[in-house]
């Protein structure tokens, strides 16, 4: 299958100028691009600059006057930069001393902290741009919609004039939005009720913080003022924390941010907030009913989820369905109801993360071009960028149960890793799930310092097939903190060295 797919790519790449005209030419109408795509995230921007490497004629469309989406200006990014700057805090605080570093006061100057933040959002989003211009991708800014199955209507940000695209291909990469919580409304600019993007401006440490939504964007934005000072609280709907995680990993995970002073009230639902001068008051109750509970916190943090986007777009003008969580349904090569018309990203089924719309909006342009364009959905990994890090591909041990496939577990602690003992950082582990008759590797669950990196070497052998022996007996380096991930392995088809 990837042999297949590398020679794909292989053709495709070598198509050269030639290829927009073998690829127009087999069209009755003279379309001004090969293909034109709505939103410039991750997914959009990838799938642009991919096309036009192909030597389709492309365009993007982005109404947000900068490129890059969701993740460059309001998620992954921004967040990376504030989750760094705090461990870095919180490191010379908390650790520093253990390594013989005296330094006596530190503060916290949060306005350079937002700098460091803005600046590296306008190096990578004016890189994306860089880049467009590089692979001659055509970029409007204004918001588009579609005006038919060859056709996209641009107003553009700057007069709010209309200017028409006639394209042979449409790639919708309209992502998505925060989802409301009714009895919590956000005002970002008030900073009381923030949702994902005022946490990513608060400008002054809270006392006491809310967050409401046990999942990866609440405890990565809370691990950010919890670290600068910050007493936060999650209250959860659920019995637990990221739910679809494995379990055992769930479990360490609320230990160790419980052990960083963390406080969760789970199987809890807020049912109203009271904003007043100095604070929000919330009100709970148990999530299955019960006596009503008050606190007050200085700002609460509303990460209940994400929506998909698709507004203004004109999609039921086309007939293009979207299922109940307003998601564009698509068939297996990304196409809507209408053929010339794809999706990709938030907006469609799967993992809101920034590397599976990239994934997508490839394979989707391959599929454009002729060509065979696939995403391994078993082979998509998904990173929670606390400290320790919380990383994980494939199948979980509950689904495993769940699908009644016969499996062995193989699990090395980092206190045995010797890089993590001499980092003087150790908690954690790494977990390894094998099919029990073949030794295929099904899943990877990692707790630890550099999780999120790590987890790339289960992603390969995920998709290679690669069994746990096979990992066992690669080399690694000494002293890393991946001898973890090849030990837990030997402990998945016999038994590691050093545990
Ligand atoms: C705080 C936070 C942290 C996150 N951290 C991570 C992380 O660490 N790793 C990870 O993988 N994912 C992370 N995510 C999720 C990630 O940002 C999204 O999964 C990813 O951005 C989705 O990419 P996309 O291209 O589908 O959509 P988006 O990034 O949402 O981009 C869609 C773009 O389309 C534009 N658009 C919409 N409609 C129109 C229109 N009609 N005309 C023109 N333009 C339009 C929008 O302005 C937007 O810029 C995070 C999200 C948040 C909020």
């Amino acid at each position: 299958m990837l042999a297949a797919r590398l020679s794909s790519r292989r053709a495709a790449s070598s198509l050269g100028a030639n290829s927009t005209r073998a690829f127009t030419s087999t069209s009755p109408i003279m379309e001004q691009f090969d293909v034109t795509v709505v939103g410039g995230g991750p997914g959009g921007y990838v799938a642009a600059i991919k096309a036009s490497q192909m030597g389709l004629k492309t365009a993007c469309v982005e109404m947000r006057g900068s490129l890059g989406g969701t993740c460059l200006n309001v998620g992954c990014i921004p967040s990376k930069a504030l989750l760094q700057s705090s461990h870095h805090f919180h490191d010379a605080k908390e650790h520093f001393a253990d390594h013989g570093i005296n330094i006596g006061d530190i503060s916290m100057d949060l306005d350079k902290m937002q700098d460091a933040k803005s600046k590296s959002v306008d190096g990578l989003t004016g890189g994306i741009e860089y880049l467009f211009k590089k692979y001659g991708v055509e970029y409007y800014k204004g918001k588009g919609s579609l005006k038919g199955p060859n056709s996209v209507s641009v107003v553009k940000n700057e007069d709010g004039a209309t200017e028409e695209i006639d394209t042979k291909n449409i790639l919708i990469a309209t992502g998505s939005e925060v989802t409301p919580l009714p009895p919590v409304p956000v005002d970002n600019d008030g900073q009381k009720i923030v949702d994902s993007t005022g946490a990513l401006e608060i400008k002054k440490i809270p006392g006491k913080m809310a967050v409401i939504g046990g999942g990866v964007i609440g405890l990565e934005m809370g691990s950010v003022w919890s670290r600068l000072g910050a007493e936060v609280t999650v209250i959860e709907f659920l019995d637990k924390i990221c739910p679809s995680m494995d379990q055992e990993l769930t479990k360490k995970f609320q230990t160790t941010l419980k052990k960083q002073g963390f406080k969760f009230k789970l199987k809890t639902k807020v049912t109203k907030s009271e904003v007043e001068a100095d604070g929000v008051v919330l009100t709970t109750e148990p999530s299955k009913g019960g006596d009503e509970k008050t606190e007050k916190y200085d700002i609460v943090l509303v990460a209940t989820g994400r929506r998909p986007y698709t507004e203004g777009l004109g999609l039921e003008e086309l007939g293009i369905q979207t299922d109940k969580l307003g998601r564009i349904e698509v068939d297996e090569h990304f196409r809507t109801a209408v053929p010339s018309i794809y999706a990709i990203g938030d907006c469609i089924d799967g993992p809101m993360l920034a590397h599976k719309a990239e994934e997508e909006g490839i394979a989707a342009v391959e599929i454009m071009a002729g060509f065979a364009g696939h995403v391994n959905y078993d082979a998509i990994p998904g990173v929670i960028y606390t400290y320790p890090e919380v990383a994980s591909v494939g199948k979980t041990e509950e689904e495993l149960k769940e699908a009644g496939i016969a499996y062995n577990k193989g699990n090395f602690p980092f206190s045995a890793n010797s890089r993590a003992r001499a980092n003087g950082s150790s908690e954690g582990f790494v977990k390894v799930l094998a099919e029990k008759d073949t030794d295929r590797i099904l899943g990877a669950h990692i707790i630890g310092p550099n999780a999120g990196e790590m987890i790339s070497e289960a992603v390969i052998a995920i998709e290679y097939g690669a069994s746990s022996e096979d990992l066992a007996r690669t080399c690694h380096a000494h002293p890393t903190l991946s001898e973890a991930f090849k030990e837990a392995c030997m402990d998945t088809y016999d038994k590691p060295i050093h545990f």
